[in-house]
């Protein structure tokens, strides 16, 4: 099934310029959902996963099912006050400013394997500070994986110590 077709292109969103790679038209239709579960799992498969770590919010959709289809626990990286627990922090630096993301303390055990998730990678801001994340916490980032890769970002360079798997490339 070619869900392709179920992603939309939205211009000048969230800014004037940007062309936003829209999913929820696919996130409609069961049938496209699954084809698209069934390509993200089959870039991890044959490897122990412990975690999935899905990133807010667009990461949110697919991580924890793909969670449960890997018989693996999830985790949930948020902005900064979000999470209400003893959590921990990275800050990173974007065009125009900084971002933080937080994690739970708790979230991930010395050695655990986690898959990274989100559904976009663009310039690999958010996907690396979640892998400083992890590994603060003694995790094994195993595999980024994202719905949709932006190539011409070139986020790739910014994960190069990292295994990355994209279903789709733009
Ligand atoms: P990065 O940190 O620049 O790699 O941006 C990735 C983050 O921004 C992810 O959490 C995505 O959900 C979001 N993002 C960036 N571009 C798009 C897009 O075109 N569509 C949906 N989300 C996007």
């Amino acid at each position: 099934m070619d869900f392709t077709k179920y992603i939309r292109d939205v211009e000048d969103f969230p800014q004037k310029g940007i062309l936003f790679k829209d999913i929820t038209p696919l996130l409609q239709n069961p049938e496209a959902m699954k084809s698209a579960m069934n390509g993200l799992l089959k870039m991890v498969e044959h490897q122990k996963i412990d975690k999935v770590v899905g990133m807010e919010s667009r990461g949110f959709f697919f991580a924890p099912i793909l969670a449960m289809r890997l018989n693996a626990g999830f985790v949930p990286v948020r902005k900064s006050g979000k999470l209400p627990a003893d959590k921990i922090s990275h800050t990173y630096v974007l065009e125009y400013g900084t971002d933080t993301l937080e994690m739970h303390s708790d979230s991930i055990q010395k050695g655990d394997k986690v898959l990274v998730h989100d559904d976009v990678l663009a310039t690999g801001g958010t996907a690396s500070a979640t892998c400083e994340l992890i590994e603060n916490l003694g995790g094994i980032v195993v595999q980024c994986n994202f719905l949709i890769e932006l190539d011409f970002l070139k986020g790739r360079n910014r994960l190069r110590p990292y295994k990355i798997a994209s279903l789709l490339h733009y």
